[in-house]
């Protein structure tokens, strides 16, 4: 089976027997836009497996895993998420489905000119799918300070050690005790 970046040539496989499989292996540098605002640091490497079926290629992906440099929601630095998707996958139909738009992007065709199945589409899926809901560098990330904006994760600001910045109820406590 030929490969080029993230397209694989089935034409071995449309004229084979139903079940017919070819596993390959994925590790691909190329880059591709998944999303204005996610950068994706190559190489992205998956398992992949291509199975015959009725009229279309059933494509089955394991162990995806690629880094993305995301932005810290808590203290604004890059860093590196390192995303792992366990199992995923589509069938590429040979023919136009009825009751489907060709152009509905959920559903996926084997390219019958070139004999091609390009993975791009169908990886930049599951890669928003998959997107973490918080982004943060660390769990423990402590942002910056609300005061003086200093990433807090480098060290004590400034206004470390005021009442304002490590306990700010202690300044209404201080206004209670004066009564
Ligand atoms: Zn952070
Ligand atoms: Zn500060």
């Amino acid at each position: 089976m030929q490969k080029k970046g993230y397209s694989f040539g089935v034409g071995e496989l449309i004229h084979a027997d139903h079940g017919t499989r070819i596993r390959m292996e994925l590790e691909e540098s190329e880059l591709f836009s998944i999303d204005e605002n996610i950068i994706f640091k190559p190489p992205l490497k998956a398992d992949v497996t291509f199975m015959k079926i009725d009229n279309a290629i059933h494509v089955n992906l394991e162990n995806i895993m690629l880094n993305l440099q995301l932005i810290c929601s808590k203290c604004l630095s890059k860093f590196i998420y390192k995303m792992k998707i366990p199992q995923a996958e589509r069938v590429y139909y040979f023919e136009k489905q009825r009751g489907i738009e060709m152009d509905d992007i959920d559903t996926f065709y084997v390219d019958m000119k070139r004999l091609v199945i390009d993975l791009k589409e169908f990886l930049r899926q599951e890669i928003i799918l998959h997107f973490p809901q918080v982004q943060v560098c660390l769990k423990s990330c402590k942002g910056l300070c609300s005061k003086c904006g200093s990433n807090l994760n480098k060290g004590r600001c400034k206004c470390a050690g005021s009442d304002y910045q490590n306990k700010p109820l202690s300044v209404l406590k201080k206004l209670y005790n004066k009564f």
